[in-house]
């Protein structure tokens, strides 16, 4: 679908909503047995024809531990992914010293997170003496070591750059309202507008830098409401020079509510409005709203809206710290498809790939984050 008939549809749809009900169908429901079925059975469809950008990756999981480079790059290889969006974690979950059993997602148990700046020398360091150099253009590093209400959170990322310099390729991910995780984290609540941002979005700008940014729509029990819609689209007004990445497309646990007929029109709209704007299908985001039913294909409200502006949308892995290749077996997956394993969390996008025409296809799966990278990265040779 053109973007212009897509508006049109947009506009013709949200009146029928209010006179003939829902113009697309809105079940959005997690079916993980489905998934499950779908990537154990090694269902249709098949794999992509061309290599894949992973544009949503975490080297280090919530307690900083990673299966490291080696597994990381046999994991890329095993599963078609060429480029990859390299970054550390902006957060670590504490061990407290009552907790008998160590956490190691932040969702383990009641303990706290915190920011933990050093996940950027970290991945700098990998990049610099792990990655062997004939793989090292597949790796494009993000700074995301920063408290995001923190004055001076800004000053951490021009430290980064004063040492490492053109090592890096972007700013993310930065944690604004992310579910339970804001509840665990001490002190106040980022938000994609607070100013300590908003400094970061204007450097990157100056240094060519796209921003991967996590801020959930809404929270848990006001999920339709979009309490953080206002936010987000505050940030990407006043920051025009930025390119932003919404990752998940905001979205995030405990969203049913949101019906997905709407927010996607309401998505094209901003899209239409936000030229700076490019949205991440990563996560959860993807199987429990966007793909609810594997079988099925992604619902025809994400598949107009994503055709519509195919230039705008990328995959990731999202995956976090653990990609070994022999950890990826149906056994253990049964009990958590999702369960931040590679191979699931890249094959799974192959359901969107092959419903969206090749050429779209492509931009969605490979070019479109190759494209937002810095204009030195973007002209060296790949
Ligand atoms: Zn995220
Ligand atoms: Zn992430």
């Amino acid at each position: 679908m053109k973007r212009r008939d897509f508006c049109k549809l947009m506009a013709a749809g949200a009146a029928g909503m209010m006179i003939n009900g829902l113009p697309w169908p809105s079940t959005a429901r997690a079916d993980d047995d489905a998934w499950t079925k779908w990537f154990c059975d090694n269902a249709p469809p098949q794999p992509p024809k061309f290599a894949m950008t992973d544009a949503h990756f975490h080297f280090y999981n919530f307690i900083a531990h990673t299966d490291g480079a080696q597994a990381l790059i046999q994991a890329m290889n095993a599963n078609k992914v060429e480029h990859i969006m390299f970054s550390g974690m902006p957060l670590v979950k504490k061990w407290d010293r009552q907790d008998q059993r160590a956490p190691v997602y932040y969702l383990d148990n009641n303990s706290r997170a915190y920011w933990y700046s050093a996940t950027d020398l970290l991945i700098a360091r990998t990049v610099l003496y792990k990655i062997p150099p004939k793989d090292r253009y597949r790796f494009h590093p993000f700074i995301c070591g920063v408290n995001g209400t923190d004055l001076y959170a800004v000053e951490h990322v021009k430290r980064m750059l004063d040492e490492y310099g053109d090592l890096w390729h972007g700013v993310g991910e930065l944690f604004a309202h992310r579910d339970d995780l804001t509840n665990l984290t001490y002190g106040e609540t980022a938000r994609a507008d607070h100013p300590a941002l908003m400094r970061i979005y204007e450097l990157a700008a100056h240094h060519d830098l796209p921003v991967v940014l996590h801020s959930n729509v809404s929270s848990r029990g006001l999920a339709a409401k979009l309490l953080y819609w206002p936010e987000v689209e505050n940030a990407l007004t006043r920051n025009p020079q930025t390119r932003f990445v919404w990752a998940h497309a905001g979205l995030s646990r405990y969203f049913q509510a949101i019906d997905q007929a709407k927010y996607t029109a309401k998505l094209g709209a901003l899209l239409e409005r936000s030229p700076n704007l490019h949205i991440d299908l990563s996560w959860l985001a993807f199987e429990n709203y966007v793909a609810p039913d594997p079988t099925q294909g992604p619902l025809k409200c994400w598949l107009d809206l994503i055709g519509s502006f195919p230039e705008r949308f990328m995959i990731g892995s999202d995956s976090i710290g653990e990609f070994s290749y022999d950890k990826l077996n149906c056994r253990s997956c049964a009990h958590n498809p999702s369960g931040m394993k590679y191979a699931f969390n890249m094959r799974k996008y192959w359901v969107l790939l092959a419903a969206l025409p090749p050429r779209q296809a492509r931009m969605v799966g490979r070019d479109n984050f190759l494209k937002l990278l810095p204009a030195r990265v973007r002209k060296s040779p790949a």
